[in-house]
């Protein structure tokens, strides 16, 4: 004689098969509501139906990949946004706008690492580094009377910055 299924004998049965679905981890299904995780795996295999399981699998492997993929793209966008305004403050002059818009496009080049894993979460980056960008500053700020000689280092400072990650 079969052993009665405690999964389906349960009173609260319909949370147990959503949970199941829903994917949460076995050993929490197990402490929740008193059934051991062997007891799931049976009732899992041989009274859910396979489809509902790998469906729902399915949908959440699929919103995860939206998330990640928006997250990104608005990153990328942001990235664009950067560099046009960069090329704009660049092409009227505005030395001081242009290094402002290379610190927000390095910002979102960084982000946009971390997302595709490309940077450490903790890589000691000298270009995004405080001392360096007031390093950055100074200088600019002390060619101020030289304005081709500020404009060619600002140039240069921002070719740096965009071969950082
Ligand atoms: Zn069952």
């Amino acid at each position: 004689m079969a052993r009665p299924c405690l999964c389906c004998n349960h009173p609260e049965r319909d949370k147990i098969d959503a949970a199941i679905v829903g994917g949460v981890n076995a050993e929490a299904i197990s402490k929740q509501y008193g059934i051991t995780k062997q007891a799931l795996w049976r009732h899992r295999s041989a009274h859910l139906p396979k489809a509902a399981i790998e469906a729902a699998k399915a949908e959440r492997a699929e919103a995860e990949g939206r998330r990640g993929a928006t997250l990104l793209e608005q990153a990328h966008e942001l990235l664009d946004k950067a560099r046009d305004l960069l090329a704009k403050a660049e092409d009227s002059g505005d030395i001081q706008t242009a290094l402002r818009g290379v610190k927000e496009a390095r910002e979102c080049l960084v982000f946009i690492g971390r997302l595709t894993g490309d940077v450490e979460p903790d890589a000691i980056n000298i270009v995004v580094h405080a001392q360096f960008v007031n390093f950055q500053q100074l200088i600019i700020d002390a060619l101020a009377p030289y304005p081709d000689a500020r404009a060619a280092v600002a140039a240069r400072l921002a070719h740096i910055s965009e071969q950082a990650p």
